[in-house]
């Protein structure tokens, strides 16, 4: 007979609800798996993978319990401090907690024991290398040398460059041009010169060092530009100087390889960087070097809010306001969010940084929850740029651009300064139709109108994927005569091409950027200052120092202006200052035009008269009257189904049972279809929840899943639930 002692509770990576109980292996029975380790056992018919929670000490006695099969690796994977916040957001969010705690592991992870962790080198370069001449007879080896020359490169960073790096390496070292070494241990301070801080981020950084060591939400407040990365830099040094580590997140590192190279040239290889264009062996390696001790400042996107680092003493979340750090499927934890908890866990200062805080953030700081730091001017002689709209009704247009525009470009490109134009739509136009029958081009498995691709020659979904060949379109027209209408990336980029036949342009969406590696390459191009004109979609919009860019032109801000998501102005209004950000960053003063058929708009208005602070405090008193979030928490739920009426009566009558219950306070709004109810084949349905409290909020979502197994239909829906959802439309 087993012992009480030996049950586990254990979290099948399986999507359900609760966890289940298990014997620990029967041959060493006196052995116990310890709380946070993978074990194989058998579930149903089959073995699946989880992780154990915990011994269960009053296991019920008389029922069947079966051994696991395995312990597959006797370090626990998960340790103590992330098990707490595991729970926590499996909780928080209503999701599964096995597959939430699948999700905070890097893939190899989930179903096998830990690798060894990799002898980890770095290379550098030797001072007297000719590079001049090996960039004329191996431009291999000299991109090889030009990365290692930025920065000691380890070697994931090889992995950023597109072609065939290991034998041109390979060379480098054997022409003694590069040699490797051991990665330096850190107990050596920064290696880059400080930059001496401006008093405003003397302050700041001041004020987060003093923290140490207690739990402080700070939101940093710095226009674009304003030089929070340096206090973020100021406030690490700090942090490793007393033994802890720092985690640092950010919304799209693949975009940021600059502030990926500031870190590495103050902090040398103690920086690993983790993100989705990783392979899964290498982010297994980026994982156990936090685990181990190696990585000491970890710099990554969303999902390195669960990395294992230990000791941490300061976590900062930089673009605070970033839809990115949600995650919009599966477990769908907002990074931001779940980093504050993991701050308060550890007791330690977090930094929010943004030049466009969420209305989220404002409200804390008005609560006093949020300490309020305030950058409010650009470093240097660099000024915050004015922004003006055109008002194009009644203007004749150049492809999309108007004449002011135009001239603007004519003038910014006449002086050797560059432009940024800003058109968040890629294709060549967003509706195609017959001018012979009028039919329109549309998806046939979404309620969505194809997108025309001039260079790839297609109409292409944006919500499935799914193309169609351009004579296909018009069934009805033996010679449709197809014309294209509205305003994609493409179509601006061969406007400019007419209009400026002598300047070097470049595209800079998810069309042209698809190959690997060509982002890094791009992005190097720009800041050496390779393009005259810079076309493209919100790539564009985030965080990049372009010190030569004076002009930014956002091609049009109306599509954007008519959502019915309510969190549809507030990201428009950050958009709009980001990319105005954009602009003027050095030395050459900047400008933005916004084009646009809705000059009177309030949001414009607004913005542009009296700032984004104004903005959002309307804002803010807006959501306050509609009893919208921040000041009421919410849920979203969503089924979806191949048969339209399903998800809807799935709904309702989960909703109905769910107000028999006469939870006090809660709000629901629903079920209505989806804003677009048909997309990749299946039907969509959602319903909006609020609650005075987050623990009525908790308890009407329980009730949600609780019923939702009653319900017969329900296994012909797939539904999930969002919590804090970002997207409500
Ligand atoms: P942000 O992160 O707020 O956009 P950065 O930290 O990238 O700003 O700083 C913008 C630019 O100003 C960078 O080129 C940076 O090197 C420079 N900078 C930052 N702080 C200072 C300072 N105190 N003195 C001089 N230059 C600075
Ligand atoms: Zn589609």
């Amino acid at each position: 007979m087993s012992r009480p002692d030996s049950v586990i509770e254990v979290a099948v990576f399986v999507p359900l609800r609760k966890s289940f109980h298990y014997l620990t292996e029967p041959d060493h029975s006196n052995e116990t798996a310890p709380s946070g380790s993978l074990v194989r056992v058998p579930f149903g018919r089959g073995v699946r993978v989880g992780i154990v929670l915990g011994p269960v000490l009053d296991a019920a006695v008389g029922r069947q319990l079966k051994p696991i099969i395995e312990l597959i690796d006797e370090v626990p994977v998960i340790g103590p401090e992330l098990m707490r916040l595991g729970r926590w957001a499996a909780e928080y969010y209503q999701h599964p907690i096995g597959e939430a705690f699948a999700a905070m592991l890097p893939g190899t992870l989930r179903h096998a024991r830990a690798p060894a962790p990799r002898q980890s080198y770095e290379w550098i370069a030797a001072d007297d290398a000719d590079d001049l001449s090996l960039a004329r007879k191996a431009p291999r080896q000299a991109a090889v040398l030009a990365l290692i020359r930025r920065c000691p490169a380890v070697i994931e960073d090889f992995e950023s460059l597109q072609f065939e790096w290991r034998r041109p390496l390979r060379i480098l070292e054997e022409k003694g041009v590069v040699r490797r070494r051991l990665c330096r241990s850190t107990e050596q301070g920064p290696l880059a010169e400080e930059i001496g801080l401006n008093v405003a981020q003397r302050d700041a950084a001041a004020s987060i060092v003093g923290a140490f060591g207690a739990f402080r939400t700070y939101l940093l407040h710095g226009v674009t530009g304003s030089g929070k990365t340096e206090v973020y830099m100021a406030a690490i040094t700090k942090a490793l100087a007393i033994n802890t580590t720092a985690l640092m997140l950010v919304p799209e590192i693949i975009l940021t390889q600059a502030l990926v190279e500031r870190l590495k040239r103050r902090f040398g290889s103690a920086v690993g960087v983790l993100h989705s264009g990783l392979s899964d062996g290498d982010r297994a390696q980026v994982w156990l070097k936090c685990r181990g001790g190696e990585v000491k400042v970890l710099m990554g996107t969303r999902s390195a809010v669960w990395a294992p680092l230990s000791h941490i003493g300061l976590i900062i979340v930089d673009e605070e306001h970033d839809a990115s750090f949600k995650q919009q499927e599966g477990f769908r934890y907002h990074a931001r969010d779940v980093a504050i908890k993991r701050a308060q866990q550890l007791d330690i200062p977090i930094v929010l940084g943004t030049a466009t805080p969420s209305l989220e953030a404002y409200l804390n700081v008005e609560k006093n929850k949020f300490t309020y730091l305030s950058l409010p001017e650009r470093t240097g002689v660099a000024k915050l740029p004015p922004i003006s709209c055109i008002d194009m009704r009644g203007l004749p247009m150049t492809g999309g651009l108007s004449d002011r525009l135009c001239r603007a470009l004519g003038n910014c490109l006449e002086r050797g300064e560059q432009a940024l134009l800003f058109l968040n739509r890629r294709g060549f136009a967003p509706v195609i139709l017959c001018h012979q029958c009028g039919h329109i081009a549309t998806c046939e498995r979404c309620d969505a109108k194809l997108v025309w691709h001039k260079e790839r020659a297609a109409l292409i979904c944006h919500h499935c994927g799914s193309q169609k060949r351009r004579p296909q379109i018009a069934p009805c027209c033996p010679a449709p005569d197809l014309v294209p209408v509205g305003l994609g990336t493409e179509q601006v980029e061969e406007t400019l091409n007419k209009l400026f036949p002598d300047k070097v342009i470049v595209r800079i969406d998810r069309d042209s950027m698809r190959r690997k590696g060509t982002m890094e390459k791009t992005f190097s191009a720009i800041r050496e200052g390779a393009f005259d004109i810079l076309i493209g979609t919100q790539m564009l919009a985030k965080g990049h120092d372009f010190s030569r860019v004076s002009l930014v032109g956002i091609v049009d801000a109306d599509s954007q202006l008519f959502s019915t998501d309510f969190r549809a102005e507030e990201k428009l209004a950050q958009m709009i200052i980001q990319v105005a950000g954009r602009a003027g960053r050095a030395e050459v003063p900047g400008e933005v035009l916004i084009q646009t058929h809705q000059p009177h708009h309030h949001l414009l208005q607004t913005l542009l008269a009296a700032g984004y602070d104004r903005f959002a405090r309307d804002a803010l008193s807006e959501r306050r009257m509609a009893a919208l979030p921040p000041y009421v928490p919410m849920a979203l739920i969503r089924a979806e189904s191949p048969s339209q009426e399903l998800p809807l009566k799935f709904l309702a009558t989960l909703t109905e049972k769910v107000k028999d219950r006469d939870i006090r306070g809660i709000e629901i709004l629903g079920p209505i279809p989806a804003a677009m109810e048909k997309k990749a084949g299946r039907y969509r349905a959602q319903v909006m929840i609020t609650a005075p409290q987050r623990a009525v909020l908790a308890e009407s979502i329980k009730a949600f899943v609780d019923f939702s197994s009653d319900i017969s239909i329900h296994r012909n829906v797939r539904w999930s639930i969002d919590i804090d959802p970002q997207d409500t439309i």
